[in-house]
């Protein structure tokens, strides 16, 4: 990766591997936002609480940590952990408190918000690519074909996910039949296909009750803070002032 892509890098989504992390960390410098996976994140507490003998305390010391995962507040997280101390085991609480409570700001919701990952909140992609490396991996093969294999399907990658998307992009007009809306026109003539799907449904939604108020411009969704588009906030905050 070029210094000048490596600079640009604000947010990294990992395992919760320590030597990955800390190589992360002196690569990108310290700024760098991590982000656990949510996957990892979840498989990790199901499998440390997998000993606690009492069915009915493993259900509810697991369904608390899944709250914990998707607190929308730095006051309900607090209020989980208080729960996860009264219904938890004693080792289990104390190993939260010590292994996952100090990087929290790195694995719940509303710490992880604060950046767009548009969408990307697993190491799924990544761990895609890496599979089809290791298939290429065989000790039979010899290192010519091996390196033949790698450079084809780095190739491959790109041409399927850069190339092909750039085409898709000018190629391909999303249609909605009968539209008589300006803004929906608007929409559908300014944006990608990918993004005017997503924001399209954001304004099918703008009607139906809410949780946030916007200002118009911005908004503490996790829609407008994972993807950085408007979202159904702001199109009813625009839509009620009249702009
Ligand atoms: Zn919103």
């Amino acid at each position: 990766m070029s210094p000048e892509a490596v600079a640009k890098i604000r947010k990294a989504v990992i395992d919760k591997d320590q030597s990955e992390w800390a190589a992360l960390l002196k690569v990108l410098g310290r700024d760098v936002i991590i982000e656990l996976c949510l996957f990892h994140t979840q498989k990790a507490m199901k499998e440390h609480t997998k000993d606690i003998s009492d069915k009915n305390t493993r259900e509810a010391t697991r369904s608390v940590l899944q709250k914990l995962v998707y607190a929308e507040s730095e006051e309900k997280y607090d209020e989980y952990v208080k729960e996860l101390e009264s219904v938890a085991p004693r080792d289990q609480y104390e190993y939260f408190m010590k292994n996952w409570d100090n990087i929290r700001e790195a694995w719940v919701s509303y710490e992880k918000l604060f950046l767009p990952n548009f969408g990307n909140n697993t190491t799924k992609r990544v761990e895609n690519k890496n599979r089809h490396l290791k298939s290429l991996l065989d000790t039979h093969c010899s290192l010519s074909d091996t390196i033949g294999g790698i450079l084809l399907s780095h190739k491959e990658n790109k041409e399927r996910s850069v190339a092909y998307k750039n085409y898709e992009a000018v190629s391909k007009e999303t249609y909605v039949a009968g539209n008589e809306d300006p803004d929906v026109a608007n929409i559908l003539a300014t944006c990608s296909t990918f993004s005017a799907k997503l924001i399209l449904h954001q304004l099918s939604l703008m009607e139906r009750p809410h949780k946030f108020t916007s200002d118009g411009e911005t908004c503490k969704c996790t829609f407008f803070k994972s993807m950085a588009l408007p979202c159904r906030h702001i199109f009813l905050s625009r839509h009620e002032r009249g702009t």
